[in-house]
C-alpha cells in the first residue's frame, strides 16, 4: 500500500536571500575579480608585514593568495612603502601571483597617491577612510584629492568606515541634532547612523566627483557581534553599492574565529556582504592565512562557496575506543588542504569532495553512507573492523593495524578515478 501524502507544506529550503547590488570590477591587468552583483562573495585579507619590506610582504601575499584570498590589501602608510609597492606588484608577477593588491591609506594617502604614480598604478583598488583623510576643509580636498587618483587611474576605491576613527565632527553634528530630538535616540543608535551617513555621503561625494557607482565599494567596520548586524542591515537598505563585510579587530583564536563566523553568518544569509574579511589576530607563531581559510570556512559552511573536500568527522563520546578517528580525521583534512593548490587544476570539481571518519556504528554507517567515501571505526566494544563507504554503498571492511593508511589511499584512489583526467 502507498504511503499516504502528506498534507502539510514543504519545510522550506534554506538560502541566502537575494540582494541586488551593483557590481565592481577589481584587476591586475587581464585578471579581473567582480565583487556584487551575481559574482560569488569574494574572500579577502591583509598583510602584517612591513610594506617597506617588499620581499617579505610580496611573500606574505602569496601565501595569502594561495591559501584562497582573491584580493590582499597591503600597509600604505610612508612614502618609502609606498616606493616599494610596485616592486611588490612586480615580484609577484614575476612568482606568477595575479592577485590584485589593494592599497590601504590613512592620513597621508592624498599625498601618497598624487606624489608616487607608480604605486597609484600598481595597486588595483584604493581603501580610503572617511574618518582619516583630515579635518575641516582639509577633509573634502584631501579626499578629493584620493578620488582624482583613483580617476586617473581608473581604479576602484572602497569608502572603509571605522568606529574606532569614525568623522568625529560628522559625529559631533549627530549628537547635537540628537539631543534636539523630543526623544533622543542612543548613543549607539547615533553611532550606527554617523558611520552609515560617513559611507554613504563619501560614496555620493566620490560619484558626484565622476566615479561610476560601480567602482565603489563600501564597509562599515564595528566589533561587536550586535552593533555589526545592526549596521550592515541598514546599510543594505539604504543603497546598492557591493559591501565589504567583516568584523574589525575580531580578536584572537576561538573568539576572533566565533565572533566572526556569527556576525557574518547572519548578514552573509540574509544576502548582506559581497567580499568578507576575517580581522584575526594571529597567535604567537601562527600563519596569516588562518583568516583566509576562517574566511572561506565561513562561506562553505552556508553552502555559498565551494572551496576544499569537507571532512566530515564526530566529536567522539565514550563510546570512543582510541584516537585513532580524531588522527585519521585531521590526517585527511590536512591532506586534503594541503593538496589543493595542485588538485584545483588536476582535479576539476574535487573541491566538492565528503569525506567522512566516524567514530563508532551509532552515526557511523549513516554519516558515511552520506559522504562520497566514508570510514566508520569501532567503538567501545565493538568487533574490530571498519566498514567503508563509497558513494553510499558499503565497499569493503578494514581491520588490522594500518586502517588509517589503507582508508587514506582508498581516498587517493576515489580522487584519481573520479576527478581525474581518465574520468
Ligand atoms: S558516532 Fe559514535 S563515537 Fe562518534 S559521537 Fe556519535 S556515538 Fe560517539
Amino acid at each position: 500500500m502507498d504511503a499516504p501524502v502528506a498534507t502539510t507544506p514543504p519545510i522550506q529550503l534554506a538560502r541566502p536571500a537575494p540582494r541586488h547590488s551593483r557590481q565592481a570590477r577589481i584587476a591586475w591587468r587581464e585578471h579581473v575579480v567582480t565583487v556584487g552583483g551575481d559574482a560569488p562573495v569574494r574572500v579577502q585579507s591583509m598583510t602584517n608585514t612591513d610594506t617597506q619590506d617588499a620581499i617579505a610582504t610580496a611573500i606574505q601575499v602569496k601565501e595569502l593568495a594561495l591559501a584562497g584570498s582573491e584580493l590582499v590589501r597591503i600597509t600604505v602608510n610612508t612614502p618609502e612603502a609606498a616606493a616599494q609597492v610596485p616592486y611588490i606588484r612586480e615580484q609577484l608577477d614575476r612568482m606568477g601571483v595575479d592577485v590584485p593588491l589593494i592599497g590601504d591609506f590613512h592620513y597621508n594617502g592624498h599625498r601618497l597617491l598624487t606624489e608616487h604614480p607608480d604605486c597609484a598604478q600598481a595597486l588595483s583598488k584604493y581603501r580610503i577612510n572617511p574618518g582619516n583623510v583630515g579635518k575641516g576643509a582639509k577633509r573634502d580636498t584631501q579626499f578629493g584629492q584620493m578620488v582624482e587618483a583613483a580617476l586617473k587611474w581608473d581604479k576602484p576605491v572602497r569608502i572603509g568606515v571605522n568606529w574606532g576613527s569614525l568623522d568625529q565632527e560628522l559625529m559631533a553634528d549627530l549628537m547635537d541634532a540628537n539631543s534636539r530630538r523630543p526623544e533622543p535616540w542612543e548613543a549607539r543608535q547615533v553611532m550606527y547612523e554617523a558611520l552609515i551617513q560617513s559611507a554613504i555621503g563619501s560614496a555620493e561625494r566620490a560619484v558626484a566627483m565622476g566615479m561610476a557607482s560601480e567602482q565603489v565599494i563600501l564597509s562599515c567596520k564595528v566589533s561587536g557581534v550586535q552593533d555589526l548586524i545592526a549596521v550592515y542591515r541598514e546599510l543594505a537598505r539604504r543603497c546598492d553599492y557591493p559591501l565589504h563585510l567583516g568584523l574589525t579587530e575580531a580578536g584572537m583564536g576561538t573568539k576572533g574565529a566565533v565572533a566572526s563566523s556569527t556576525a557574518m553568518g547572519i548578514l552573509l544569509q540574509e544576502g548582506i556582504g559581497d567580499t568578507i574579511r576575517v580581522s584575526l589576530t594571529p597567535q604567537p607563531g601562527e600563519s596569516r592565512t588562518q583568516e583566509v581559510l576562517i574566511a572561506s570556512e565561513i562561506l562553505q559552511s552556508l553552502g555559498l562557496r565551494v572551496f576544499v573536500p569537507s571532512v566530515t568527522a564526530c566529536p567522539g563520546c565514550g563510546r570512543t575506543t582510541s584516537t585513532v578517528f580524531q588522527e585519521l580525521a585531521k590526517q585527511i583534512d590536512d591532506h586534503l588542504r594541503a593538496q589543493m593548490p595542485v588538485w584545483r587544476s588536476r582535479y576539476p570539481g574535487v573541491e566538492g569532495l565528503k569525506v567522512a571518519v566516524m567514530g563508532c556504528i551509532v552515526n557511523g554507517p549513516g554519516e558515511s553512507k552520506h559522504a562520497d567515501i566514508g570510514i566508520s571505526l569501532p567503538g567501545t566494544g565493538e568487533a574490530p573492523a571498519a566498514p567503508v563507504f563509497i558513494d553510499g554503498e558499503k565497499a569493503l571492511t578494514l581491520r588490522g593495524e594500518h586502517i588509517a593508511a589503507e582508508f587514506h589511499a582508498l581516498v587517493e584512489r576515489y580522487i584519481e578515478r573520479r576527478f581525474g583526467a581518465e574520468n
